[in-house]
């Protein structure tokens, strides 16, 4: 009889599954093998944390790309505080910690075989598999926009070269010119994200093209960190005034952009109004990562459910989820979540594997704003478990006040970049 090498996989776990009834993995000397889907914030963080946890366990970590641009900070790319080279982060760091990175595509995953497929290297087989794939966008909801746009008119909210697609956009725009954004509805990657990019482009613009400003069309009523920002918009851009840098419309749900003229740059909002930008900025509507609804891990809304003890799919025993992809409810859609959610699912994991409970977690996010020069505010929060285990639920945490001082909000600029160079260090160091 010829075994399949998958067929051997499913055998060998079957062996393993009846062999070990009550009996830890390790005493058996079975494999430990986890197989991480996707190197971005979450899957970086959880594969280094899992070997740092028990270097017993092989981890295998399958990134599309060579490198990862962070999204955090790629406003400031926008606004021309940073370059893109500043964001850009290697796997090297990575291997060192005996992670085996695997540069392809993955394109399925067998929860039953317990194997992840890619385009270029084959199967891999795993104990346990983490998907971190971040999202995807909708590319229905716009009538014009699609992704073949958006090589011409750059979403710019996975970072890389679309960033760079903006920036020179913004460069090449004459001064008087129109700036559009058209931020998605809830739920997205980064709440406060279009805010604080409206502001960075104003920051260039005030000092570069006076003459122009930005128009943000929202599908939504308020936003993240609202007060700061239009105290931020109030102080430094003239907001509410003749010569206001940044418009914002959103209050009515009939502000947001319904439809692109792609060769105009002209969008129509719900309203049936009808503006021209010089460099548009189109933020589609998002779901979770591709591979996550091709696993079969999303519900009907396009996230991924999970249990948030442990961020073990309730559709698929032995696969996680975590990042943006998940449904990780009470915590926001963020890189310094998605890390988080890492450590505390990378201790389940090792937990798991090692025939434990996993412990009962804790997590955390910071999320700065930079609104201008000298200007930047947060919002931090300490979170818990709820008893129920339905949602994740903020024990601690805060704002910074609006009455905040000059001196406040500029240390404040220095923490964001501190806290970039940390976390950065944290994932991929
Ligand atoms: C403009 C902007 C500003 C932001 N600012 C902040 C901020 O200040 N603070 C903050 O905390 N967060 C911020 N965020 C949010 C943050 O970037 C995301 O929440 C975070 O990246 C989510 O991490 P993730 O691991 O879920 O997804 P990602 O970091 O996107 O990683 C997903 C990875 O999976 C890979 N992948 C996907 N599918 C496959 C596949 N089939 N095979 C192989 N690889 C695959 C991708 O290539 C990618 O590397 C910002 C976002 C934006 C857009």
């Amino acid at each position: 009889m010829k075994i399949t090498r998958r067929g051997f996989i499913q055998t060998a776990g079957a062996a393993t599954a009846i062999g070990m009834a009550g009996v830890p993995y390790i005493a058996l000397g079975a494999s430990k093998k986890v197989v991480v889907v996707g190197g971005g914030t979450g899957g970086a963080t959880a594969a280094k944390y899992i070997r740092m946890a028990d270097p017993s366990v092989e981890v295998t970590l399958i990134e599309a790309n060579k490198h990862y641009y962070t999204c955090y900070m790629s406003n400031e790319v926008l606004g021309g505080e940073r370059t893109l080279d500043s964001i850009k982060f290697g796997y090297s760091g990575l291997a060192k910690h005996g992670v085996k990175v695997v540069n392809d595509v993955v394109s399925g995953i067998d929860p039953k075989a317990k194997v992840v497929k890619t385009i270029g290297h084959g199967d891999f087989a795993y104990d346990r598999c983490i998907v971190a794939p971040g999202i995807d966008f909708r590319w229905d909801k716009i009538e014009g926009y699609d992704a073949e746009v958006a090589q011409k008119i750059p979403h710019a909210w996975k970072a890389g070269p679309q960033t760079a697609i903006l920036r020179k956009q913004l460069e090449q725009m004459k001064d008087g010119g129109t700036v559009v954004i058209a931020p998605p509805p809830n739920p997205f990657r980064c709440p406060p994200g279009p805010y604080e990019r409206a502001s960075q482009i104003a920051m260039y613009l005030q000092h570069s093209k006076p003459k122009s400003k930005v128009i943000i069309l929202d599908p939504k009523p308020k936003f993240s960190k609202m007060g700061l920002f239009v105290g931020a918009w109030k102080k430094l851009y003239g907001y509410e005034t003749d010569n206001a840098l940044i418009e914002w419309h959103g209050q009515q749900e009939e502000s947001g952009v319904v439809k692109v003229d792609a060769a105009t740059k002209t969008v129509t909002t719900a309203f049936g109004d009808e503006i021209k930008a010089d460099v548009l900025n189109v933020i589609p509507a998002q779901k979770a990562g591709k591979i996550a609804a091709t696993a079969g891990l999303t519900n009907d809304g396009g996230w991924c459910p999970i249990d948030l003890l442990t961020f073990e799919s309730t559709l698929h025993a032995g696969i996680h989820v975590i990042g943006d992809a998940s449904i990780a409810t009470g915590m926001p859609k963020s890189g310094y979540s998605a890390n988080s959610q890492a450590k505390v699912c990378a201790a389940a994991v090792v937990a798991m594997m090692n025939g434990k409970e996993p412990g009962t977690p804790a997590y955390v996010n910071t999320c700065y704003s930079i609104a201008g020069k000298d200007y930047a505010f947060s919002v931090a929060a300490v979170y818990r478990l709820a008893e129920d285990r339905s949602k994740i639920t903020k024990v601690s945490g805060g704002l910074t006040p609006a009455d905040a001082s000059a001196e406040q909000l500029k240390r404040e600029v220095l923490y964001a970049h501190s806290w970039f160079n940390n976390i950065t260090h944290d994932i991929f160091g």
